[in-house]
C-alpha cells in the first residue's frame, strides 16, 4: 500500500523539497488538494442533525404540551394527542432546519473571514486563500500573519510566535530553522516547527508544510475537543433570563387559573387542559431563536456589504455605537501611495527629476530598495507588499532601475523588521566591502537618531541649522497632506546580528513624500455618521501635520478642533484626556498603547467605541473596544483574529454602513419582540377573561399551537428582516443601558394584546350565542389566528405601512400569504378541520371573523397614520 504522505517524516518533506527548490508546481498542487483534502483551521466537532432535532425537546413549552397531549388521551381526546405530537415534530424541524441556517451563514462569514497565505508556486511568490495550501508547499510567514498548517522552518529570521491557541501560553517562543537532535525533540524541543493556529508576532520565515487540516496538531487537539458552541450574545442571554422570568409568571397565573377553575366546579382534567393551553398560548418560546436567526440574517446582509461580523455580539453592539475610532491609512484614504517630491543634499525637487548622476540622489534610491521588501511588475502594473514600500520601488520603475537588480547585487544579510511603535525599518547589505545598514522612517524618528547629514561633499555634522532646515522642508510637505518617509545610513565594522540599539548615530541622506489621497467616499461618510449622533476620530501612526490636512479635507477635523501627538498624551493625566477627550479629533504618531488609552477614556463617558487597527500590537486595542474592526486586505492575521468585524475592503464608509445595519437589525429584533409577545398576550387576555368570567374554554390546546407554530414562525422572521430605512442616521444612538424591553415597548405589547384579545372575544362571544361552546371556540381560534398574521404589517416599522410601503417587505406579505393558506385549509380541508375540532360556520360568520381580525390592524394603522402626521 502506498504510504501516506502524512506518515513520512518531516525530513522526507525536506528532501521532497530538495527535488523542488521553487515550491509546488500549479498540478502538483492541484493533485495534493485533491488527495489530502482542503486544508482548514480546525475547530472542533460540529453538532450533527439528530442531536440538534433532540434539542428542540428541551424546552419547558415542550413538557407542556407532553402533558397538554397526556391529558387529552386520558380525557379521550385522542385526535388531539395526536395533533400535538405532530404539530411537536414540525416544530423541531422546523427548530433543527432554523439553527442549520443560521450555522450555515455563520460558517460562510468564517470561511470569508479565513486567513491567506503566501506560497511559493513553480518559483512565484502567490497569495492564495489558507484553503488551498498542501503539504509540500513553501509558506513564507511575516509578522501579523497567521500560521495556516503544521510546517518545518527551512530559513528564519529572528521568527517570533504566539502558540496560545494550542498551549496556552501567550508569551512569544522564538524559532529556530537548526536541524534538532532526535533527543531533543523526544523531550519536546520543537523550535524548527511552526504549528496551525499560531499567530507570527515578529520576524519572518520560510516554512516546508508538514500538515494540513486534521491532521496538524491542532487538528489533534480539536477532534478531541468537545463541540464548539456559539456563545449566545449580551441581548440573547438577557431574553433567555426575560424568557425564564415570564415563565415562572405564567405558571403562577396558569396556577391561579387552575384553582379558580375547580372552584367553579370544573371536572380536574378540563381544568388542566384550560391550565396548560394558557401557558402554550403565553410563554414566548420562538424569542431567543428569532433573535439568533434576524442577527445571521443581518450578518448576511452586512457581508454582502463587505463588513464581515465575526461575532453575532457585535450586530447589536453596532447599533449603538458612538464614536468610530479610524486608522488614517488605507481606511480614510486610499493607501495608494504615489512618490511625490524628494529632498537631498539640501534641495527639494520633483519626484520625476531625480538624477542618479547625483551622489546622495543615488544613495537615497539605493537605500530606498535596499530597504523595502516591495515588488512591483512594471508590465502588469501589478505590485505586491507595503503601499509606503511600494512608492520607494515605483521612484526606481520610473528612471529604469530594477529593484531586484540592486537587492541581487547586495543581499540583505539582517534586518530589523518594521514596527508601528519604532516607526523604522533598517536592513544590513555589505556595500563595496563596507558593511552598511539602511534605515528608512518616519522622520522625526530618525533625525533626532541621526549625527550627520549626507551633502553633495560628504557627510557633515547634523547642526541646528540642518535640523531646522529639513524639519522646516517636512512640514511644507505635511502641510499637503504627503506622507514623509526619511532614509539614512550607517557603516558597521562587521557583518553581525543586529539589535534595535543599532538604530542610532545614523548619517541623514534624505526625505521622500508620497501622497495618498483620501476616499471619496470618506467625506459623505463622515458626514452621515455626524448626522446620526456618530463621532468620527483619526487615529493615525502619521506625522500630525499630514494627519491634520488629510482629517480638514475628509471633514473629521473642524474649526476649534484639535489635534494631539502620541508625545503629547503620554503627557496627559487621565483627567486630562477627560477633560480634552471632546475636542481632540486627530490623534497622530500614535502607538497601539495609546489607542487602548483613547478607547478607555470614551467608554468612561459611557461611549459604544468602534476602533480599527491592521497591526499585530493592536490586538489588544481591538479587544478593549465595543466593536474591533480589522482590515480584510491589509490587515496582518492577527489583527483579524482579535476583531469582531472584518472590512473586506478596507473601507471607512463600509464601517458607517455597518452601524446604520446594526441600527436596523436592532429595531428589527424589538419589531420581532413586539409580534410576537402581542400576539402571545391577547391569547392570555382572552383565556383569563374566560377563565375569570367563568365561559367555556376559548380555545382548544390544538388551536394555540397551530397559532404559536404559524406565527412564531414565518411572520415574526418576516418582520425581522424588515429592510433598514434611510431615517435610521436621523436617529441619535440608542443608550446602550437602556434595555430592549423598555417601558414604551412594552406598552405597545399590552395595547395591541387588549385590541387583538377585544376582537377575538367578540368573535367568542358571537358564537357561543350562536351556536354554543365549539362554535364559540372555532371563531375565536380563526380571529385571533388571522388578528395575529394581520398584526405582523404592524409591527413592521413605527410607521404606517402607507408610509412604509406594503410592498418593501416583499417576506411579510409571503408570511401572510402563507398563514391565510394554513388557517384556510385547518378550517375547509374535511381532514384537518376533524383534527383541529372545527365547527361548522355560516358564510356571515366567516365574514365577520375576517372583518374582526381586520379591525385590530385597521385601529393601530389609524393610530400610526395620526402619529406619522404629527411628526
Ligand atoms: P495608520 O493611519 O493606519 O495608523 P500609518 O501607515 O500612518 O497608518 P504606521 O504604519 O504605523 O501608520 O506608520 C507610521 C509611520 O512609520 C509612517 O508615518 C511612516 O513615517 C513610517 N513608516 C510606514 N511604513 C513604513 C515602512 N514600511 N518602513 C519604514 N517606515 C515606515
Amino acid at each position: 500500500m502506498e504510504q501516506s504522505y502524512f506518515d513520512k517524516t518531516v525530513h522526507q518533506t525536506l528532501e521532497d523539497l530538495d527535488s523542488r527548490p521553487g515550491g509546488l508546481s500549479d498540478a502538483q498542487a492541484a493533485q495534493r488538494l485533491e488527495r489530502y483534502g482542503k486544508n482548514a483551521l480546525a475547530d472542533g466537532k460540529k453538532k450533527t442533525g439528530v442531536q440538534v432535532f433532540f434539542e428542540q425537546f428541551k424546552d419547558l413549552l415542550v413538557v407542556i404540551l407532553m402533558v397538554a397531549a397526556l391529558v387529552s388521551l386520558v380525557s379521550g381526546e385522542g385526535e388531539s394527542t395526536v395533533v400535538i405530537f405532530a404539530v411537536l415534530l414540525l416544530n423541531a424541524v422546523l427548530g433543527t432546519v432554523q439553527h442549520f441556517k443560521a450555522e450555515k451563514s455563520l460558517e460562510s462569514l468564517k470561511a470569508m473571514s479565513a486567513p491567506s497565505a503566501k506560497v511559493l508556486r513553480d518559483g512565484v511568490r502567490t497569495v492564495i486563500p489558507s484553503a488551498q495550501v498542501v503539504p509540500g508547499d513553501i509558506v513564507e510567514l511575516e509578522a501579523g500573519d497567521m500560521v495556516v498548517a503544521d510546517g518545518r522552518i527551512l530559513e528564519n529570521f529572528s521568527l517570533k510566535v504566539n502558540e496560545s491557541s494550542l498551549t496556552g501560553e501567550s508569551e512569544g517562543v522564538e524559532k529556530t530553522a537548526d536541524v534538532i537532535e532526535a533527543v531533543q525533540v523526544a523531550l519536546g524541543d520543537q523550535k524548527n516547527m511552526v504549528f496551525s493556529g499560531s499567530l507570527v508576532t515578529y520576524g519572518r520565515a520560510t516554512v516546508a508544510v508538514t500538515g494540513t487540516g486534521m491532521h496538524t496538531e491542532l487538528g489533534k487537539v480539536a477532534a478531541l475537543m468537545n463541540q464548539t458552541q456559539q456563545r449566545k450574545t449580551p441581548l440573547q442571554e438577557s431574553l433567555d433570563q426575560f424568557s425564564k422570568k415570564l415563565a415562572a409568571v405564567i405558571l403562577c397565573v396558569c396556577a391561579v387559573v387552575f384553582a379558580l377553575s375547580l372552584w367553579r366546579a370544573m371536572p380536574v382534567l378540563d381544568a388542566l387542559m384550560f391550565a396548560v393551553a394558557l401557558a402554550v398560548a403565553a410563554i414566548p418560546e420562538a424569542l431567543s431563536s428569532i433573535v439568533t436567526i434576524v442577527l445571521a440574517l443581518g450578518t448576511q446582509k452586512m457581508a454582502k456589504q463587505n463588513a464581515i461580523i465575526k461575532d453575532l455580539k457585535a450586530v447589536e453592539s453596532l447599533g449603538a455605537v458612538s464614536v468610530i475610532c479610524s486608522d488614517k491609512t488605507g481606511t480614510l484614504t486610499q493607501n495608494k501611495m504615489t512618490p511625490q517630491k524628494i529632498y537631498a543634499d539640501g534641495a527639494l525637487l520633483a519626484e520625476p527629476e531625480l538624477n542618479l548622476a547625483n551622489d546622495v540622489q543615488r544613495l537615497l534610491l539605493k537605500a530606498a530598495l535596499l530597504a523595502s521588501d516591495a515588488t512591483t511588475d512594471e508590465e502588469r502594473g501589478t505590485s505586491i507588499g507595503d503601499p509606503t514600500e511600494v512608492a520607494l520601488v515605483m521612484m526606481g520603475d520610473r528612471i529604469g532601475v530594477d529593484e531586484g537588480v540592486y537587492r541581487s547585487q547586495h543581499p540583505r544579510l539582517r534586518e530589523l523588521a518594521f514596527d508601528s511603535d519604532r516607526k523604522l525599518m533598517s536592513t544590513l547589505h555589505v556595500i563595496e566591502g563596507v558593511p552598511t545598514l539602511y534605515t528608512k522612517g518616519a522622520i522625526d524618528v530618525l533625525l533626532d537618531r541621526s549625527t550627520h547629514v549626507l551633502t553633495g561633499a560628504g557627510a557633515v555634522p547634523l547642526t541646528p541649522e540642518w535640523k531646522e532646515r529639513i524639519s522646516r522642508t517636512n512640514m511644507e510637505l505635511s502641510l499637503e497632506g504627503l506622507r514623509v518617509l526619511a532614509l539614512a545610513y550607517k557603516e558597521l565594522p562587521e557583518v553581525r546580528d543586529l539589535t534595535l540599539d543599532d538604530e542610532r548615530d545614523f548619517t541623514f541622506i534624505g526625505l521622500v513624500s508620497m501622497i495618498d489621497p483620501p476616499r471619496p467616499e470618506a467625506v459623505q461618510a463622515v458626514a452621515d455618521a455626524k448626522r446620526g449622533g456618530v463621532r468620527t476620530i483619526m487615529i493615525t501612526g502619521d506625522h500630525k501635520v499630514t494627519a491634520s490636512a488629510i482629517a480638514r479635507q475628509i471633514g473629521i477635523f473642524r474649526e476649534g478642533d484639535e489635534a494631539v501627538s502620541g508625545v503629547e498624551l503620554d503627557g496627559m493625566s487621565d483627567h486630562d484626556l477627560d477633560e480634552r477627550l471632546e475636542h481632540i479629533s486627530v490623534y497622530a504618531r500614535v502607538s497601539p498603547e495609546h489607542k487602548i488609552r483613547i478607547v478607555k477614556a470614551w467608554q468612561r463617558k459611557g461611549k459604544i467605541v468602534s476602533m480599527t487597527g491592521d497591526g499585530v500590537n493592536d490586538a489588544p486595542a481591538l479587544k478593549a473596544a465595543d466593536i474591533g474592526v480589522a482590515m480584510g486586505i491589509t490587515g496582518t492575521e492577527v489583527s483579524k483574529d482579535a476583531a469582531s468585524m472584518i472590512l473586506a475592503d478596507d473601507n471607512f464608509a463600509t464601517i458607517v454602513k455597518a452601524v446604520v445595519n446594526g441600527r436596523g437589525v436592532y429595531t428589527n429584533i424589538k419589531n420581532a419582540i413586539n409580534f410576537l409577545l402581542s400576539g402571545n398576550m391577547a391569547g392570555i387576555l382572552c383565556v383569563f377573561l374566560a377563565s375569570v368570567l367563568g365561559l367555556p374554554m376559548p380555545f382548544a390546546p390544538v388551536h394555540l399551537l397551530f397559532i404559536n407554530l404559524l406565527t412564531d414562525s414565518l411572520p415574526a422572521i418576516a418582520v425581522g428582516v424588515e429592510p433598514a430605512r434611510k431615517g435610521l442616521l436621523d436617529q441619535k444612538p440608542r443608550n446602550p443601558k437602556e434595555p430592549i424591553l423598555n417601558k414604551s415597548l412594552m406598552l405597545r405589547i399590552l395595547a395591541f394584546g387588549a385590541v387583538i384579545a377585544a376582537a377575538t372575544m367578540t368573535a367568542f362571544f358571537v358564537g357561543l350565542n350562536a351556536g354554543g361552546a365549539a362554535l364559540a371556540s372555532t371563531m375565536a381560534f380563526a380571529t385571533l389566528t388571522l388578528a395575529r398574521l394581520f398584526h405582523g404589517f404592524n409591527c413592521r416599522g413605527r410607521e404606517s405601512v402607507f408610509r412604509l410601503g406594503l410592498t418593501t417587505n416583499r417576506a411579510s406579505l409571503a408570511a401572510f400569504g402563507a398563514g391565510v393558506l394554513l388557517l384556510a385549509a385547518v378550517l375547509f380541508l374535511p381532514g384537518l378541520s376533524g383534527l383541529f375540532q372545527v365547527a361548522h360556520m355560516t358564510a356571515g360568520q366567516y365574514g365577520l371573523i375576517v372583518l374582526l381580525a381586520f379591525l385590530p390592524t385597521a385601529a393601530i394603522q389609524i393610530y400610526k397614520v395620526l402619529c406619522d402626521r404629527r411628526k
